[in-house]
């Protein structure tokens, strides 16, 4: 039995020496979380490698080398990733899943490379699973795969998370593939999210474009159900709580302090993205530099932003108007001993970010939009003994779970400036109470948790789908129903009306008897020794016909 993960991305870190491809295992929040789940399938991913190579003796050589690691690669060329992943994932779905729906481009070509994408997944998973084998599909890039599994394989287990937000109603039927995407994501049988807001849009949007009904957390299709769940994704505690115990981390934490000196120090970690509110925070700061000069001198900003998909043309006009605004605030207030903003455009390593996040007296995260928002979480973890305080956005994920954040509005400058205020103005036993408040959530709420948690919600869903099917009686067992029918003297047939006798339909005015079964209902009740009741939810008049 095996369990396999899909992801966009394969968690591998590629190199090449001399014409030979060697892979290792990057250790993200996902990986990890997996890794440690307990289970009795054996762990297989399936993903892109992250490479496009082009002849076959390549690919076959990635794929010897990943299949050591239990991981298939799925090949893509540079068109299907321009189109699918730089193009449909990332320039249509992910700014109208971040409310920034003047972004969103609509372009065939995106949403042709998009299915193609999804196809050739679900071909490679449909070669390598076996009977009793589960599907885990995650995230926004892979929104068609649980449908074409389905129909594919109509008995598979499959599960699906949702790792950024799920829009509203109103922002969502924007999308003109809004039906294919919702029908695609209904093939799993569990889908879950972040927050309890995202499932709840997810559910508007199936009620009002599909016009389908969920009952709770369930709907119904044909002979099987499909529930969802809200799931917040934690981080590896223990990992970040007990960092700066590690030799690595300590002598980071020296150097840090070297370069701030006995400046106050806020920290800002992201990946470059229009999501993450980084121009708002630094006219946040701007802010609080013009209304409190007291401070100058005696603050400084950390900018840490990871390059990220900047052959996106809206991400590299981002990184200009940041690179402007920092040299804007340096440029009006840096002296000859003392610069506000230290600027890095470039990824840390575990043990440097793990020394910011033990130094920094304040993290500003301040994302106009973000499904979790990690780097919140790994802070507050990162604090063993030291305070320090958390500044969040309220359209952060990680906001429901971290209420003794000083949460913000990222929109309201004003806002941002009073939270630093208050934030250094802070009592160190105030500083103290908030973290461990925090602590105790996302100390319980790990990674681990969030994995083990969703896949026994999954099993469980999965166990009731295959007892259900089960039931439907079989082409033998209606040999042996004959046969009782035959010798019973008076019969009570109680017979259910929807997915029973008449096809599931989301629209109850299409769930028209047929002539046939209305002529099979008259026969039976012919015979004066049978008695027929249908039951159902539908209005007398679909039962008067
Ligand atoms: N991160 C990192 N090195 C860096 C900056 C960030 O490894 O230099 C990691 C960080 O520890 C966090 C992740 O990148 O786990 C960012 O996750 P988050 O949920 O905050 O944002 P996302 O990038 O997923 O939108």
């Amino acid at each position: 039995m095996k369990l396999y993960i899909i992801s966009n991305r394969l968690p591998v870190k590629v190199s090449e020496k001399n014409g030979t491809f060697s892979f290792t295992r990057s250790e993200g929040g996902l990986a990890t979380g997996l890794d440690s789940l307990q289970t009795a399938y054996e762990k297989h991913w399936i993903g892109w490698p992250g490479i496009c190579v082009d002849n076959d003796s390549d690919k076959q050589a990635i794929g010897e080398k990943l299949e050591e690691l239990n991981f298939h690669p799925v090949f893509l060329s540079d068109t299907q990733i321009k189109n699918y992943y730089e193009g449909y994932s990332n320039s249509t779905i992910w700014p109208l899943c971040h409310y920034f729906f003047a972004y969103t481009l609509y372009k065939d070509t995106f949403w042709q490379a998009y299915r193609e994408v999804n196809k050739r997944f679900c071909e490679t998973i449909c070669r390598l699973i076996g009977p009793e084998d589960k599907v885990w599909v995650q995230d926004y890039q892979l929104m068609l795969l649980p449908g074409m599994l389905r129909e594919a394989v109509p008995d598979l287990c499959i599960g699906y998370f949702h790792h950024i937000p799920f829009p509203s109603y109103e922002l969502f039927r924007i999308l003109p593939e809004r039906a294919e995407i919702l029908k695609g994501l209904l093939g799993a049988d569990f889908i879950a999210f972040h927050t309890h807001d995202y499932m709840r849009h997810f559910i508007s949007a199936v009620e009002r474009v599909l016009r389908m009904n969920f009952k709770l957390d369930e709907i119904q299709l044909g002979n099987r159900v499909v529930r969802i769940d809200a799931l917040p994704m934690g981080i590896n505690y223990d990992l970040y709580h007990n960092a700066s115990t590690q030799p690595e981390v300590r002598q980071a934490v020296d150097r840090t302090r070297k370069l701030f000196g006995d400046h106050k120090l806020i920290l800002s970690v992201d990946r470059l993205d229009y999501s993450k509110g980084i121009l708002h925070r630094l006219r946040g700061f701007a802010a609080f530099l013009e209304h409190h000069p007291e401070y100058h001198g005696k603050i400084a900003l950390a900018m840490i932003i990871v390059p990220s998909r900047d052959h996106v043309g809206s991400y590299a006009q981002l990184k200009t108007k940041i690179d402007e605004e920092i040299g804007s605030i340096n440029g009006a207030y840096s002296t000859m001993d003392w610069t506000p903003v230290y600027y890095f455009y470039h990824g840390f390593s575990f043990e440097e970010l793990t020394a910011m996040y033990h130094m920094a007296d304040i993290a500003l995260v301040t994302p106009l939009r973000d499904g979790m928002n990690l780097v919140a979480k790994e802070y507050v973890a990162a604090k063993s003994e030291n305070p320090g305080v958390l500044i969040l956005s309220e359209m952060a994920g990680a906001a429901v779970e971290l209420t003794d954040a000083l949460l913000i509005n990222p929109n309201d400058t004003g806002q941002i400036e009073r939270a630093i205020c208050q934030a250094l103005e802070m009592p160190v036993e105030e500083q103290l109470r908030r973290l461990q408040n925090m602590q105790k959530i996302i100390s319980t709420q790990t990674v681990d948790k969030w994995a083990a948690d969703f896949t026994d919600e999954w099993n469980d869903i999965c166990r009731k789908n295959i007892s259900f099917r089960k039931k439907q009686i079989t082409a033998n067992a209606i040999g042996s129903i004959k046969q009782e029918y035959n010798r019973a003297k008076k019969r009570l047939i109680l017979l259910d009306y929807d997915g029973t006798l008449a096809a599931l339909k989301p629209r109850p005015e299409d769930a028209e008897p047929t002539p046939e079964l209305i002529e099979t209902l008259q026969k039976l009740c012919e015979d004066s020794d049978n008695h027929i009741v249908i039951n159902s939810g539908r209005d007398h008049f679909t039962l008067e016909k």
